[in-house]
């Protein structure tokens, strides 16, 4: 079953049941807590908030999501990409628990010849919140799932926010037994490369305030009503229903990653490292181009630090795949519109900007890569003579300052030499960096020459790397 068609049907299931389909938003969140949407919901939190009223009780859509928590993941896992896309259905103080989770088993199991999933019910499990009964007790009494095929987890797994003040509450999740031959038996709780999480259904009862982490975070109080928020990652299910070993294999990815072999002659399946560094540049390619497509442009900060690093990402794998001084962004950004553009036809219109934007970029971080890269493998031999393991904070400071490194590029090259960097080394250069800048352009005010832009330009240079981990904070879990 194509990607296409998952979409298709998810949607069909739920506008049969009196729900309004709404297209995807913009990648761009509207949401000032957040950099980019994580997750289908972010479009419908006032309505959760209770802060507008909603058009419509009911809602379906198949959002696109980015998940920069996750990009470490990329390619090392079956299961984590970097953008994908949330099927979900929504109640907004509409139906609760006792009518979200029967409609998820019915459209997983119901045969595909009558527009479900087809899964086989003894390949399910389910997960629900340690305390909550009631979502336990409809899966065994009302659905008729087996008691121990039903786990109990705590707040990290089974209590859902977006990771930033807003909506959240106890959810249930829905897994997939892929077989023995992916890792052990024991349920989710066990294995969760084996048993794939494809849905959650989180039952939105609460308000979280700021801070906190995972494992547990302020309640303000209870919503005005009971909502229902759900996701299926569309990427997971295509990876079952077409039958493939991981995400990166399904229609709208592998034709990329293939593509990315067959311009760098590498074979995908013989190589750990290269499978990662295919399925990586795949994955990005797909990010970078919605993102393009939705309008962000590379750059130092926020979303275009997102977009740069996933680009500069796939770059620099597709050097260590062997691509040397070759450009081959272009015909990687020609093969993704292609596979994306068929659910994203807009692509196909935009296809001449998308392509100067990600060119350009290419142009640059090869020239960055060119000068670079040479300081940075003295620095390692110097390391390594010196029998060190840690790269010092200077030398990081170097690369970003004089070369254009950005931290988190030098992280990523030294663990490939098996090398730490010294960050906080690194980190107390740039902030001297920056103290030294203010200093000057407040004393420059008083002299002839005004070079007050130079201290905001290093201001703003110093600012980036920072927002590499910044970016993290507003991830759901
Ligand atoms: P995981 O535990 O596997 O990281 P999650 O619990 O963080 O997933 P949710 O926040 O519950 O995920 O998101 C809803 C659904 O979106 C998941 O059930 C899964 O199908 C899908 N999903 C989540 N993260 C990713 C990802 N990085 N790549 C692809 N699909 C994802
Ligand atoms: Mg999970
Ligand atoms: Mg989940
Ligand atoms: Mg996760």
């Amino acid at each position: 079953m194509e990607s296409a068609e998952i979409a298709r049907r998810f949607l069909r299931f739920f506008e049969e049941r009196g729900h309004t389909v709404v297209p995807s938003a913009s990648l761009v969140a509207e949401d000032p807590t957040l950099l980019l949407v994580n997750a289908g919901m972010v479009p419908f939190k006032p309505y959760f908030l209770g802060q507008k009223k909603p058009p419509f009780p009911r809602a379906a859509s198949a959002q696109k999501v980015m998940r920069t928590l996750d990009i470490d993941e990329v390619g090392k896992t079956t299961r984590h990409a970097s953008f994908f896309q949330m099927l979900g259905n929504f109640s907004f103080g509409d139906y609760f628990k006792e009518q979200a989770l029967p409609y998820a088993w019915e459209l997983l199991t119901r045969p595909e010849s009558e527009g479900g999933f087809g899964f086989a019910p003894e390949r399910l499990w389910v997960t629900v919140y340690h305390d909550d009964d009631e979502a336990a007790s409809i899966w065994q009494h009302k659905i008729g799932v087996p008691a121990d095929r039903i786990q109990r987890r705590g707040m990290a797994d089974n209590f859902w926010s977006m990771g930033v003040p807003g909506p959240c509450g106890p959810c249930s999740e829905i897994y997939y037994d892929r077989g023995p031959e992916y890792g052990r038996d024991g349920g989710p709780v066990a294995d969760e490369n084996r048993y794939l999480e494809v849905w959650n259904n989180v039952f939105m009862q609460f308000e979280r305030g700021a801070g906190g982490g995972k494992e547990g975070f302020p309640i303000l109080g209870e919503l005005p009503a009971k909502s229902v928020d759900t996701g299926m990652g569309l990427e997971r299910m295509a990876a079952i229903l077409q039958g493939v070993d991981n995400i990166y294999e399904i229609d709208t990815t592998y034709k990329i990653l293939d593509r990315a072999a067959e311009l760098t002659r590498s074979r995908y399946g013989r190589n750990d490292r290269a499978d990662v560094s295919l399925r990586v540049v795949a994955d990005h390619m797909r990010a970078g181009v919605m993102l393009v497509g939705d309008g962000v442009l590379p750059s130092n900060e926020g979303r275009g630090y997102v977009l740069r690093r996933m680009l500069r990402r796939a770059i620099r794998n597709l050097r260590l795949l062997g691509a040397g001084e070759e450009r081959y962004m272009h015909e990687l950004t020609a093969t993704t519109i292609e596979v994306m553009g068929r659910q994203y036809p807009e692509l196909k219109v935009d296809a001449a900007n998308i392509h100067t934007v990600i060119d350009a970029e290419e142009t640059s971080f090869l020239g960055t890569l060119r000068t670079g890269t040479a300081i940075f493998d003295a620095a390692v031999e110097e390391t390594k003579r010196k029998g060190r393991a840690v790269l010092a904070g200077p030398q990081a400071f170097q690369l970003h300052d004089t070369y254009g490194f950005p931290i988190d590029l030098t992280l990523e090259m030294a663990a490939e030499q098996g090398l730490k960097v010294d960050e906080e080394g690194f980190r107390r250069l740039m902030q001297e960096q920056r103290d030294r800048a203010k200093a000057d352009s407040a004393a420059k005010k008083t002299g002839n020459a005004d070079v007050s832009v130079l201290g905001a330009m290093l201001d703003k240079a110093g600012r980036v790397d920072f927002l590499g981990y910044d970016l993290t904070v507003a991830e759901a879990t």
